[in-house]
């Protein structure tokens, strides 16, 4: 729906909509009001509503809908939509929900809130069946909070370790990891309308009932209307069950492009993915309304039950995600214990690094030597860069006694005898005559590579 207003206000600005007193006022940013605003249509459900000015300053669009299930080209060969695109299709909220990974999460994060757009962070998982088969069952995932986001990254990156043909995640890391995350039943590739749609309406209870207990509140059905065939039955059962164990029930629209123009290039991208031409016989999605929906499409899609579209803003409105960013945020290395500081265990790992390198050489007693070493430890001490180096060193080390290639060091890191001595780098810099000014000094604020 469209309202028109008076006061002209900066393009794209938000504002909303509060009922006061039984009729509706215009408000800024910090509930100013601005004007009052007659609706016919009193029957809005919610008593929020964002605004968003349009162009010409004079109207606005009212966001009916948050948008929480929505794939970029992230999704490899499946999905299309370009972050930048979906961000500018965006009316107020919403998720980037790519198929099994978060690859886009950060990009689309900073875009949404360069644009003055509320990012919800997620993924949709595949996830194992009840029995604990990987048959690919969809799982809509979204960070309600920054636990809930640390868990998302513990999901995506656990569930590579349950590779199969997917990454997969499983009821014991639902469990594990489940604490700040939204859970949506997702598309009908969901454990709940696959089970509603092969008739077992026991299964999809069962599974409710186990979401019901790991999420309480934050677990939500999903409905789409794709016109696919079966799709509105198990929606009917989909809103009986919301009903029936008091669980509220959000639309989606499982969007891969974004335009509706694009439907066919969407296929092109379908058959490249699976090897046919367009004139074969290919895989296509079954229905219609892949792209993304406006506020308007979804009320029209959905207007016998407008309350799953109020849903998607309550959910939006749960999701607070503030990421810190241009911080340098260095993983905990817990030093042994003999240690005091990581300073101290750093000169440690150093010093048994240069008899070792160095053992029946002269190096080992070579003025020029001890100098160099005694002066690159007091700038890293001075830098505080000892936990930095024991980091670098503990993963190098790995992947050496692993048989993982290493190369012998790159960029001016080249230039640190230390380094060489701990093993971070293969060759003498005092032999090559590498400066290690040009890897650290006080000057230099940035971190090195
Ligand atoms: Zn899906
Ligand atoms: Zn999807």
């Amino acid at each position: 729906m469209r309202i028109k207003f008076k006061t002209p206000q900066e393009p794209g600005a938000y504002l909303h909509i509060c009922r006061a007193d039984g009729s509706w006022t215009l408000c800024g940013d910090k509930d100013t009001e601005i004007e009052k605003v007659s609706f016919n249509d009193a029957g809005l459900g919610l008593d929020r509503y964002r605004v968003i000015v349009q162009e010409d300053g004079q109207s606005a669009l009212v966001i009916r809908f948050a948008d929480l299930h929505r794939h970029s080209d992230y999704s490899l060969m499946d999905g299309m939509t370009k972050v930048p695109e979906m961000v500018k299709r965006t009316e107020y909220a919403g998720a980037l929900t790519d198929h099994g990974n978060m690859y886009g999460f950060l990009e689309h994060y900073k875009a949404m809130r360069k644009a003055g757009k509320k990012p919800i962070l997620g993924f949709e998982a595949y996830q194992e069946s009840l029995k604990g088969e990987l048959e690919g069952n969809h799982l809509i995932l979204l960070a309600k909070n920054f636990k809930g986001y640390q868990n998302l990254l513990k999901l995506t990156s656990e569930s590579f370790d349950h590779f199969y043909r997917k990454p997969y995640v499983t009821w014991e890391m639902l469990k594990k990891h489940h604490e700040g995350i939204i859970v949506s039943s997702a598309c009908l590739g969901g454990i709940i309308p696959r089970a509603l749609m092969n008739g077992n309406t026991e299964a999809a209870e069962y599974a409710i009932k186990q979401f019901q207990t790991l999420f309480g509140e934050d677990f939500y059905l999903e409905i789409q209307r794709h016109g696919i065939k079966g799709e509105e039955q198990v929606n009917q059962q989909i809103l009986a069950l919301g009903k029936k164990y008091g669980i509220q029930v959000i639309a989606t629209t499982d969007s891969h492009y974004p335009a509706k123009e694009d439907k066919a290039a969407h296929e092109v991208l379908l058959c490249a993915q699976t090897k046919k031409t367009m004139a074969e016989p290919h895989f296509t999605f079954e229905g219609t309304g892949y792209h993304m929906h406006t506020s308007e499409e979804m009320e029209a899609l959905f207007s016998d039950i407008p309350e799953v579209l109020d849903n998607t803003l309550r959910l939006a409105e749960k999701c607070n995600v503030e990421l810190k960013l241009g911080e340098v945020n260095l993983p905990y290395y817990e030093i042994p214990k003999a240690y005091a500081t990581p300073m101290d265990y750093f000169r440690h790992l150093c010093e048994e690094g240069f008899q070792n390198r160095f053992a029946g050489k002269p190096q080992l007693t070579d003025p020029v030597y001890k100098e160099r070493f005694d002066y690159e430890m007091a700038m890293i001490e001075q830098m505080g860069f000892a936990s930095y180096f024991i980091i670098v060193w503990d993963f190098i080390n790995f992947a050496r006694k692993n048989n993982v290639y290493v190369g012998p060091g790159r960029g001016s890191a080249a230039g640190s005898l230390l380094a060489y001595c701990i093993g971070i780098t293969d060759m003498d810099p005092i032999r090559f005559n590498l400066l290690f000014e040009r890897f650290l000094n006080p000057e230099r604020v940035s971190w090195p590579d």
